[in-house]
């Protein structure tokens, strides 16, 4: 009654999906956080890029400040005079082309031609309205159509004096606005509504850019800022898709992997057990035990049974290893207690009648079984005996002698289960210093087959009689085991050979159709005095 193979394999396959599921959950997590990181990293180099032309062109007009210049234009002097000091300046700042100055609205003088008579207004409108300090315009003043930077620096309060600095942004900004692929696939100017592209002649207006821009830089200093165009961040990101492919792939195959394994381990089953516990899928069947010389039923020993939510049965040989190491077994007894409490009707008021229960050691700890009977057993006032049987699937030091004196004075007995398998030992009998034995079954199936373990069960028989200890044979399933053991004086059987294991309720139902068996009757017959 383990686990179906449908139902083994239904869980292997919902095992390779669960692992699949989550492979693919981890490939595209660690994809996804990889291109993620990548575009932040692009998208921070992106504004870098942009910063840094800003900077740079900052730099490029400082020296024109007051502040920055070397050589200061005293503009009451003739422009004859100044034209030498102002190519003189243009010299030094080797970026610019040529100052002009301004003089009650009007351009006087230029390092380039010279005198000159223009209004300030009708050439430089934007400066000389006092809107804007940098115009990015063809220039006006050379035959080839060059864009030109110009940067005003008034000298009075009323705009109407000042300096003209006039940088060859269009040679310029060949070094300025270089691309920087990938980030940047085109840097471009903006002064006003007017733009400038890396290796282009023409200005062209805004709404002429091809794209909108990724970004835009403006300068704190001036009136002009650099716009990024090109890739988005996220694209270029996913264009690095395949160098994190390989990465990506390990950790989901992993993970895959890991998912695998530690769902087919019995961690994986603690979950079930606890939600089968909350919702009572765990049934109490209860097997007869028979008094082997009047036949009489003298108790019964209460097994469990799980039909899990998925509707199939799962063997206690699975389920009760895998509650014991989780810390489930205690939960599960309280229920089975709890549950054989509330069906006591099911059992005969015969004196000495006693219902069995199998408890793991580990019960045992901190008075907890003593406290369980107190809380559960007790109160539903039983007519019936109560007997615990223990084997030692759990370590024998946890068996307490408080907790074992403590019961045996509440009337509990004490049974030693699978006697003789090496789950038992003669220490473990010193400790338990039980009522009852309990042969385990493969000696019980020894008989008449297995010369050697038939004499070990005749051993522990002796032994059991010798310590004046009740006997029960597990495991009897045919009259010739039966007449053996009867034979011996063993006290009580127990097998298929009379009942299988039976839901509680049904018990009632065999045990009067027990009664008026015959299998009773012959054996009280044969154990008559003659
Ligand atoms: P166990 O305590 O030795 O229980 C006797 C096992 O032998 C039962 O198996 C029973 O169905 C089976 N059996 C009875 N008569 C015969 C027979 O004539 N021939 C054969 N071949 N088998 C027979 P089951 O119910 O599968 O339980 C297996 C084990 O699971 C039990 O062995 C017991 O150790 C554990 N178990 C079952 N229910 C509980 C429980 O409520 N609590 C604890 N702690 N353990 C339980
Ligand atoms: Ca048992
Ligand atoms: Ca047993």
């Amino acid at each position: 009654m383990l686990f179906s193979q449908t139902g083994l394999a239904r869980y292997r396959y919902y095992r390779i999906a669960l692992a699949c599921a989550l492979g693919v959950c981890t490939l595209l997590l660690t994809l996804g956080i990889r291109i993620y990181e990548q575009a932040q990293v692009i998208a921070e180099d992106q504004q870098r890029v942009a910063i840094h032309t800003v900077e740079k062109l900052e730099k490029l007009l400082d020296p024109a400040s007051p502040a920055g210049r070397a050589i200061p234009i005293d503009q009451t002097l003739s422009c004859n005079a100044l034209q030498p000091v102002m190519q003189q300046t243009v010299a030094r700042m080797q970026t610019l082309r040529s100052i002009s100055l301004v003089s009650n609205g009007t351009i006087t003088c230029s390092s380039l031609i010279g005198a000159l008579d223009l209004n300030f207004n009708k050439t430089l409108p934007s400066l000389a309205q006092g809107k804007t300090q940098l115009d990015l315009r063809a220039s006006k003043w050379s035959r080839v159509d060059a864009p030109t930077l110009v940067l005003w620096q008034p000298t009075t309060p009323d705009n109407l004096n000042g300096e003209l600095f006039v940088y060859n942004i269009g040679i310029l900004s060949n070094f300025l606005l270089e691309p920087q692929l990938p980030y940047a696939a085109h840097i471009v100017l903006n002064v006003g509504n007017q733009n400038l592209e890396y290796g282009s002649d023409t200005i062209v207006e805004t709404s002429d850019l091809p794209h909108p821009a990724l970004l835009s830089v403006s300068s704190d200093k001036y009136d002009f800022s650099v716009s990024l165009f090109g890739e988005e961040a996220s694209d270029l990101a996913w264009n690095e898709l395949f160098t994190h492919l390989p990465l990506s792939l390990l950790i989901s195959l992993l993970t895959a992997t890991a998912v695998y394994l530690l769902s087919g381990s019995r961690i994986s089953l603690a979950y079930p057990i606890s939600h089968g516990i909350s919702h009572r899928e765990f049934k109490v069947y209860c097997q007869p035990i028979i008094n082997s010389t009047d036949g009489r039923c003298i108790g019964v020993e209460t097994l469990m049974r799980w039909k899990n939510r998925r509707q199939e049965w799962v063997s206690p040989d699975v389920f009760i290893p895998l509650a014991e190491q989780h810390g489930l077994i205690i939960s599960l007894t309280r229920y089975l207690i709890q549950t054989v409490a509330n069906n006591l009707e099911v059992f005969p008021a015969t004196p000495g009648f006693y219902v069995s229960i199998n408890v793991a050691a580990q019960h045992f700890n901190n008075m907890e079984i003593v406290d369980d009977i107190r809380t559960l057993w007790l109160p539903a006032q039983p007519s019936v005996s109560l007997m615990l049987e223990l084997t030692e699937r759990t370590r024998l030091q946890e068996l307490r002698a408080a907790e074992i004196s403590q019961l045996k004075e509440m009337g509990i007995l004490l049974a030693i289960d699978d006697f003789g398998t090496g789950h038992s030992s003669l220490s473990y009998l010193k400790t338990l210093n039980p009522d009852v034995l309990k042969i385990d079954q493969a000696f019980t199936a020894s008989i008449g087959t297995d010369a050697i373990n038939a004499t070990v069960t005749d051993t522990i028989i002796t032994l059991a009689q010798r310590l004046n200890l009740k006997l029960i044979a597990e495991g009897v399933e045919t009259r010739e085991q039966v007449e053996y053991l009867r034979q011996r004086k063993v006290d009580s059987l127990q097998g298929y050979y009379f009942a299988r294991p039976m839901p509680i309720e049904v018990f009632p139902i065999w045990l009067e159709r027990y009664n008026k068996s015959t299998q009773i009757i012959t054996l009280r017959e044969e154990t008559k005095p003659a």
